[in-house]
């Protein structure tokens, strides 16, 4: 069977991220990864029971979510809420759901303290982002499945099979 690819809902349009939109990737191997079959599409912040729309949240003290997993950091809503447990079950649910469907790959949104696979925001809510990964990211590459942002979407091309 070809591999399949667990990939942010948010990328194929579905409105779920925290303002309520979605962000498209336009790419014509999103294209064919539909007509293939390969794309499974899933949001770790709605399956850990967050709602649309939702406060923006970043992992504290420039931070990642490896700490998060450790427990060494908190996930934090700009509006004060510790949504931390949220993050890491949502995490958790994502791994499920990408061994459930056989994804080996996975095609994160970058940027998100879930999904952010190259940068995510510092914890100061101030637009500044550093090199790590997201909740999300940080377990499924902890778990084997090869992690790809939009921008690496040609290198998950060629390692696809
Ligand atoms: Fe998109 Fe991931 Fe945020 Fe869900 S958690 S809205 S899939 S970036």
């Amino acid at each position: 069977a070809a591999g399949r690819i667990l990939i942010s809902a948010c990328l194929l349009g579905q409105p779920v991220r925290y303002d309520g939109k979605g962000k498209p990737l336009l790419h014509s191997l999103i294209e064919q990864w539909k007509r293939e079959g390969r794309l499974v599409a899933f949001c770790p912040e709605l399956a850990g029971g967050m709602s649309v729309p939702r406060p923006p949240a970043e992992i504290e003290d420039g931070l990642n979510g490896e700490d998060v997993l450790a427990g060494r950091a908190r996930v934090l809503e700009l509006t004060g809420g510790d949504v931390t447990a949220a993050f890491i079950d949502g995490a958790g649910r994502a791994l499920k759901h990408a061994r459930d469907n056989g994804c080996l790959h996975a095609l994160l949104i970058d940027g998100s303290p879930s999904c952010g696979s190259l940068a995510i925001y510092d914890g100061n809510f101030n637009g500044v982002k550093h090199a790590g990964n997201g909740v999300t990211a940080a377990l499924l590459r902890s778990e084997g499945i090869a992690v790809y942002a939009p921008a690496q979407i040609e290198d998950l091309a060629a390692n696809l099979f």
